[in-house]
């Protein structure tokens, strides 16, 4: 479907609204402008892949040679070309150390121009290593996870966007592997004092690897600091998209949810699913305008947030990848919910956000609350 974003009022005033993102992926939220800069800088070119889609082969010469044409490149993203080969523009400049520290500052600007305070920006450190055969890396998965922290805590210097990271194990990984990237992980947990990671999620093409390939790489992380998130029922239909929430929920004891695009068919077929959400504090991460992007879902009232909400869920509305598609700032998220549920729900997931973020204090929530309050006064959201 189009979106429309024709109330430019309104879409400003969201845009002022301090948020915390807890759904976020760090090679999906760096400027196109940016990255573009940054391979002219290096003097590198970029080509389009070498088949489109569909497996046909690209004519021609292959070259990008303008912004434009590359924009155009990310804007044909699962129409035209293979969703891994559009990230690979931010991945392949995320290969060094150097690289690395450079766009964990380029996402803490972005964040920071979108009253983004607070991010759990999410990245696989596979992509990054010297394990990613397309890719130049040289690092371990361990450095790649130290060099990416040192450049969030240069990024929270410079803008002032808090980011803790969560690792995401690729759905593409053999078991073996998927427990390398989590052993990487847990070496850096975060212990509420240092900086570190706040939890493993697992990411990717859901049809073809549901989540119990990977419950023994998830079950180590049992006991530990680190808290799990799934991207589940995301890419599948209703039966397989249920059995993945259940498979996330008790056997990858999953503390957040990304997507969940049937859960609101449980509240009735299954209330004491939800319940067990509601008594577990399970975070729904929420995506609306990427699963409409992606075509997963085709109106935003079909993921039924409101109802969700009203069963008492932990509903939280987040950009995933604001970069890769036009119109995918978080305030567009917002817009979105806000056009179909008002004021009340906007405020609503705006503070789900907040408290059920994994690296704030609870001291650090009572402030971002009350300065959340503060900017919805002021931009006319509440009396
Ligand atoms: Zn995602």
């Amino acid at each position: 479907m189009s979106l429309q974003f024709d109330d430019i009022d309104y879409l400003e005033r969201l845009r002022q609204l301090p948020n915390a993102q807890l759904h976020l992926h760090w090679d999906g939220c760096i400027p196109f402008e940016f990255l573009w800069d940054h391979y002219k800088d290096q003097g590198r070119k970029l080509y389009l892949p070498e088949r489109h889609l569909n497996g046909e082969a690209v004519k021609g010469d292959r070259e990008i040679k303008s912004l434009a044409e590359l924009v155009q490149f990310r804007d044909g993203l699962l129409k035209q070309w293979n969703i891994g080969d559009v990230f690979d523009v931010s991945v392949m400049a995320m290969q060094t150390r150097e690289e690395l520290k450079t766009m964990a500052i380029a996402a803490c600007e972005y964040l920071s121009s979108q009253n983004t305070f607070y991010a759990e920006l999410r990245f696989a450190p596979w992509l990054h290593s010297q394990y990613y055969e397309r890719g130049t890396s040289k690092l371990s998965l361990n450095e790649v996870i130290e060099a990416s922290l040192k450049g969030f805590e240069e990024g929270e210097r410079q803008f002032g966007v808090n980011v803790k990271p969560t690792i995401c194990i690729t759905r593409d990984l053999s078991p073996d592997d998927a427990k390398k990237v989590v052993e990487a992980a847990l070496n850096f947990q975060y212990d509420g004092k240092r900086r570190g990671v706040v939890g493993i999620d697992l990411a990717g093409y859901e049809p073809s690897f549901p989540p119990e390939l990977f419950s023994e790489a998830f079950s180590t992380t049992f006991g530990s600091n680190l808290k799990r998130t799934i991207h589940a029922d995301e890419m599948v239909d209703k039966k397989q998209g249920v059995k993945n929430l259940y498979t996330s929920l008790f056997g990858l004891r999953a503390d957040g949810i990304g997507h969940g695009i049937h859960l609101h068919e449980l509240i009735d077929e299954n209330p004491d699913l939800i319940q067990i959400m509601k008594i577990l504090d399970i975070r729904l991460e929420s995506n609306p305008i990427s699963v409409l992007t992606t075509g997963f879902v085709k109106d935003a009232a079909d993921l039924h947030l409101d109802k969700l909400v009203e069963s008492g869920v932990k509903v939280t509305v987040n950009a995933d990848d604001p970069a890769m598609w036009p119109n995918g700032d978080p305030a567009h998220s917002l817009y979105v919910v806000g056009k179909l549920y008002g004021d009340k729900f906007v405020e609503t997931v705006l503070r789900n956000s907040i408290d059920s973020a994994w690296g704030l204090s609870e001291q650090g929530k009572l402030y971002h609350n009350e300065l959340l309050t503060i900017n919805l006064k002021s931009n006319g959201f509440i009396q």
